[in-house]
C-alpha cells in the first residue's frame, strides 16, 4: 500500500517553478533512491514529504495525513517521518547518549529506563557504543551522522528521509554511514534518499528515481537494469 502520495503537485519559490506537476507514490517497505543534477528539486521534494516545504498545488497525502491541508498537524507526521540532513544538525550542547533520548522523552513521554535502553540499543546497531558521553565536537563526520540516523530511529518512525546523508563526509567515512543504511532498509523500512552515492542506489535500493527540472524523468523499479546504459 502506498504510504506516501503525491498527485500533480506543485512547489513555487516565488516565480521559480521547483516541483512540476509530480506525480509519485511510494509504497510501505520501499527503498527508494533519488539521483539527478543539482537545482533539479531533489531536497524540495524529499522536504515536503514531512511538510518542511509547503506545496503550492495538488495532493500529497503521508502515511494519511493531506499535506495541503493547513489543518493537518505537521508534528504529528514528523513522529512518523524521520529526516536525516547532511549536516547532522545534532544539539551541540548534548552528549551522544541525550542526543537519541531527547525527543522520545519530550515528544513521546517514553519511559526513562525504556528510553535509555532503546537510545543504547540503537547506538551498538550505529557501531557507536562506549561513545553515549562523548559530544558531537568530539566525533567525526560520519560518527555524528550515525548519531543522527540513531537520534531518527529512536521516534520509531514509518518513514526515514535522507537527504544527501553522505555528501558532507570525508570519502573514508561514507561507507560507514551506507552500511548503517544498508542494515536499516535489511528491517523493512520504509526510506526515501538524495543520494549521488550511486553503488547504494544500485545495489541497496529497491528504485531508482531520476529527478531533473522538478520532474520525474525515470522511474525504475530494477536498479541493476537502470544503470546498464
Ligand atoms: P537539489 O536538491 O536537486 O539540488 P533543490 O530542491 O535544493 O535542488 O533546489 C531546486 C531549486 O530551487 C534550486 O534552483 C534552488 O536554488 C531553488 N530553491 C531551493 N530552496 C529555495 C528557497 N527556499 N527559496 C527559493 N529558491 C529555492
Ligand atoms: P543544500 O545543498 O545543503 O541543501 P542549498 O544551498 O541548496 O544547500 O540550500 C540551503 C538552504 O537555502 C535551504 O534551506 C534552501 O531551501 C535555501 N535556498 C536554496 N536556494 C535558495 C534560493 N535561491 N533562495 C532562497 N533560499 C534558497
Amino acid at each position: 500500500a502506498a504510504i506516501i502520495e503525491f498527485k500533480k503537485v506543485n512547489k513555487f519559490y516565488g516565480d521559480y517553478h521547483a516541483l512540476k506537476d509530480v506525480n509519485l507514490s511510494i509504497d510501505e517497505g520501499e527503498v527508494v533512491s533519488i539521483i539527478g543534477p543539482s537545482g533539479a528539486g531533489k531536497s524540495t521534494l524529499i522536504r515536503t514529504m514531512n511538510g518542511l516545504e509547503g506545496i503550492s498545488s495538488g495532493v500529497l497525502k503521508v502515511d494519511g495525513y493531506d499535506l495541503g491541508d493547513k489543518k493537518t498537524d505537521l508534528n504529528k507526521i514528523r513522529r512518523n517521518v524521520g529526516m536525516v540532513f547532511q549536516h547532522f544538525n545534532l544539539y551541540e550542547n548534548h552528549t551522544v547518549l541525550e542526543n537519541v533520548m531527547l525527543a522520545p522523552r519530550i515528544v513521546l513521554h517514553r519511559d526513562e529506563k525504556e528510553n535509555r535502553e532503546i537510545a543504547e540499543k540503537l547506538l551498538k546497531q550505529v557501531g557507536l557504543l562506549g561513545k553515549e558521553d562523548s559530544y558531537p565536537r568530539q566525533l567525526s563526520g560520519g560518527q555524528k551522522q550515525r548519531v543522527a540516523i540513531a537520534r531518527s530511529l529512536a521516534m520509531k518512525p514509518k518513514v526515514l528521509l535522507f537527504d544527501e546523508p553522505t555528501s558532507a563526509l570525508d570519502p573514508e567515512m561514507i561507507q560507514g554511514v551506507l552500511d548503517v543504511m544498508q542494515s536499516i532498509a535489511a528491517e523493512g523500512m520504509t526510506m526515501v534518499v538524495v543520494t549521488h552515492e550511486m553503488g547504494f542506489a544500485r545495489e541497496v535500493s529497491d528504485r531508482v528515481i531520476f529527478f531533473d527540472q522538478g520532474q520525474v524523468l525515470e522511474d525504475s523499479h530494477n536498479p541493476k537494469d537502470f544503470f546498464k546504459h
